[in-house]
Parts: structure tokens; sequence; C-alpha cells
């Protein structure tokens, strides 16, 4: 049995966990749970977004399953996922975004996995205000941080058989820095013959996406631009309901849904669970238990393929737990 620490976050976040641990639990995944109540609801209560004994026990486990959380606005807190992610040093942010034949949208075959790098960039928040009118931000790319997401991407399409990682950039214009990016990739894809390696300017690759989304594979990028194509690759497979994600680093791995708390819908019964489950599959998969991640990604395919249970957002009418109760019923 393996010990992880699961953060229940704002929003649709309880409720969507809820869904997974019972998911988790009836396909007999061979896992013990650390449980946590993060976010806004934690700090009215007792002062700290992620209390200490929550961060205590992903130090102690290594492995999290975390729920969206709201940073509150104007209070002057920095992202708890940005927080995470640098304090942790999860380095990678993987978003495969592969199309459901159950899921209609116009986009048909799309298998796109996102490589975000997601310690610099943009992210790092160093913005300063310059005069009344002007303010300026700090982009950071490094090589250390470019080499280690662009080698695990060209590392990740060769042990999963895939054909092609595309670079995508904006080296015409940040030509010091998007340029390093590009030339690290450059560097990488040597070592790899037996990869295609090609590059792709981010506002052509919008387009692309849109117009012949098939011609990609394997994605990697800075974080910025990570963050807004992976949320473009959700949408073509059916919306951020769907897309799931790993922060890799060498210490720690965390896993979350990419979408956020979701309070439009939040306590109606009706949020999808599925990317947090699929994320919780790709932690079974980071944890070497194949064979119950298969279980569970099987189920989830028989239900979304028999149609009569979806949830809205995926133009179906049923509840998270009518979706849910579906599910376990394959096992
Ligand atoms: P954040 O700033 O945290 O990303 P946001 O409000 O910009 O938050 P989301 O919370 O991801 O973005 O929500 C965007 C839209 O997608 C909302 O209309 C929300 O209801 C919908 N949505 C997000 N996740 C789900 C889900 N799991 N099931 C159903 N709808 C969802």
């Amino acid at each position: 049995m393996k010990t992880i620490t699961v953060f229940k976050g704002d929003g649709i976040g309880p409720e969507i966990t809820d869904a997974v641990l019972e998911i988790l639990k009836a396909a007999k995944a061979p896992l013990d749970y650390e449980i946590f109540r993060v976010g806004e609801a934690e700090y009215e209560e007792n002062g700290a977004l992620i209390p200490e004994k929550a961060f205590a026990s992903f130090e102690r486990n290594k492995i999290l399953l975390k729920s969206p959380i709201t940073t509150p606005v104007g209070k002057g807190f920095r992202s708890l996922n940005v927080t995470l992610r640098e304090k942790y040093d999860l380095y990678a942010n993987i978003r495969p975004a592969k199309s459901n034949a159950a899921v209609v949208t116009p986009f048909k075959d799309v298998d796109i996995v996102t490589f975000r790098e997601n310690t610099e960039d943009l992210y790092v928040g160093v913005e300063e205000q310059i005069d009344a009118g002007t303010v300026h931000a700090t982009k950071i790319i490094t090589r250390r941080a470019s080499t280690r997401i662009i080698a695990d991407a060209f590392a990740y399409a060769r042990a999963q058989g895939r054909k092609k990682v595309t670079c995508v950039h904006k080296a015409n214009i940040l030509k010091k820095s998007d340029g390093l990016f590009l030339s690290v990739f450059r560097e990488i894809a040597e070592n790899y013959p037996d990869i295609e390696a090609d590059d792709k300017i981010v506002d052509n690759v919008c387009m692309q996406l849109v117009m012949r989304p098939q011609q990609f594979d394997i994605m990697v990028m800075p974080n910025l631009y990570g963050d807004i194509v992976s949320d473009l690759t959700s949408g073509l497979i059916g919306g951020l309901g769907l897309l799931p994600s790993s922060n890799l680093g060498k210490d720690y791995a965390m896993f979350e849904a990419v979408h956020g708390s979701a309070p439009d819908i939040a306590g109606k019964n009706i949020a999808n669970p599925t990317a947090l489950l699929w994320s919780a599959c790709m932690m079974l998969e980071h944890l070497g238990e194949l064979d119950v991640a298969a279980k569970i990604r099987r189920a989830v395919d028989q239900v979304l393929a028999e149609g009569s249970c979806k949830t809205p957002d995926i133009g179906g009418k049923a509840t998270t737990a009518e979706y849910c109760s579906q599910i376990i019923g394959r096992f």
C-alpha cells in the first residue's frame, strides 16, 4: 500500500475529490489516503490556505492528488498553484489532450501531449512599477530549466513510441529569451534522430491547432504559452472537464485537473470529475499501478461510449454522483 496526500480545494474541488476517491476505492487502488481541506474555507477558519500538516504530509508521501484551489483575489496572495510548483520544484507540467469518440466536438483524432515548463518565464511574478503609467514584467528563461523540460519531452516521446516533438515559441520577437529555449531544443533534438523535431511560432500554433490539430503530437514550450495553448487543446477535445495533468519534479509529483474551481457550478452536483479522475490514473501509472489505471480508463470509456450518462459540460444531464456510480458499476 502506498500512502498519498490529497488536497480538497474550493468550489467544485470537494465534490469531484469525493467522487474520485470513491472510484479509486471501488477499483481497489492499493492506496491509503491522507486527506486535507485546503483553500479559502481553511483560510477563513484557521488562517492558512494550506495547513502545515498538509505540507508535511506531501513532504512525507511525495505524491499529491490535488483538486482546484481558489487563490483569494486582492488579499496579496501568490497563486497557490505557483507556490506549490516552486516550493517542490515541480518543473514539468504534462497535459495530455486526447479525443474521445463519445464526446462530440468539431475536431477528430486529437492526441496531443503538452509539456509546459512550470517554474519560470513570466510566472516568476517580478513586476515593477516604473512610473504611474508604466509597468515592467520580467520574463526569465534559463538553460537549466529549458534543458530539463525539453529533455523530458523527448524522453517521453521515445518511451511512448510517439513520432514528433514541436517546440512552441516566439523567438522571432523574443530573440534572446525564447531564442535560448529554441536553441536548447535544437541541441537536444540532435540526440533523438528517431523523433521528428520541428518548431513553430506560438500564434501560428494556435491557428494550426484549430485548422489541423492532428499534425501535432508532443509539444514543448515555456510556461505562459503552455498555460494558454493547453487550454486551447482542452477545447479541442470537449472542454476543461476532460483535461488531466501531472506536475513532476525530481523528488515530488502532483496530479491535478487543469481546470479551476468553477465556482459557478459548485455545490450543484453537476461538475465533471473526469479530468481529476484521469489525473488520478496518471498518478497510478506513475506509481506503476498500470492495471488499476487501465481498469478505470476502460470503465470511463465504456460509460462515455454508452452515452446516456454524461455531465452537462459535455452535453448530458447526469449528476456527478450518477456518473460516478455508472463508472463503479463497470468494475
Ligand atoms: P481559474 O482562474 O481557477 O482557472 P476560471 O473560473 O477561470 O478559474 P474554471 O474554474 O476552470 O476557470 O472554469 C471555467 C469554466 O469551465 C466555467 O464555466 C466552469 O463551470 C467550467 N468548468 C471547469 N471545470 C469544470 C468541470 N470539472 N466540470 C464542468 N464544468 C467545468
